[in-house]
């Protein structure tokens, strides 16, 4: 039987010169890859006691919402900004070029809530920086943080220290 980190089909030079993109497509379409990919993470909540597991648009979607349903647990979507229709708090990161606006409703989390924040890929940190931020805006508590993949060499771990953080396919 493959393995989870076989399915995934490394890209060089995607978008740009001396990038090696790590495609999530290539597990999805893939129904064994799709299977071990949320087993896997899901593998990671095993024994943790949380409320809340919140995605980040648009691949945190895919994996987090499963995760969620298989779990019972609430599901709340991060979105870019001026996607969502009722009051929001918001947080502004840098990317490499310029930068990102992301928002939550703000009843999405209530004081005291346990969360859980799931994505695809942590690179730099910034993006769970962020929403780390929001949760914390809202007297939520961050417990845990699961990726699929983490590019290690970009010390996102070290950016987010103080956190527990589980990434099903560490790449150095
Ligand atoms: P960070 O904020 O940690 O620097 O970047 C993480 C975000 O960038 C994630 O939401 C992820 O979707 C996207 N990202 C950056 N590099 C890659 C990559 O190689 N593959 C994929 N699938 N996403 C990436």
């Amino acid at each position: 039987m493959k393995k989870l980190e076989e399915y995934v089909k490394s890209i060089p030079d995607f978008p740009e010169k001396g990038i090696i993109f790590r495609d999530v497509t290539s597990v999805l379409q893939d129904a064994e890859g799709l299977h071990l990919a949320i087993d896997q993470m899901q593998e990671k909540l095993e024994g943790v006691d949380f409320d809340v597991v919140l995605g980040p648009e648009s691949r945190g979607f895919i994996f987090g919402v499963p995760i969620a349903y298989n779990m019972h647990k609430a599901f709340v979507p991060v979105r870019k900004k001026g996607k969502l229709p009722r009051a929001t708090i918001s947080q502004t990161y840098d990317l490499e070029y310029g930068t990102a606006t992301i928002e939550i409703h703000k009843d999405a989390i209530q004081p005291g809530q346990k969360v859980v924040i799931i994505d695809d890929l942590i690179a730099t940190g910034g993006t769970t920086e962020a929403i780390i931020k929001m949760v914390e805006e809202l007297g939520g508590e961050v417990v845990k943080i699961v990726f699929l993949m983490e590019l290690a060499g970009l010390k996102g771990r070290e950016r987010l220290s103080g956190y527990d953080i589980d990434s099903a396919i560490i790449y150095e």
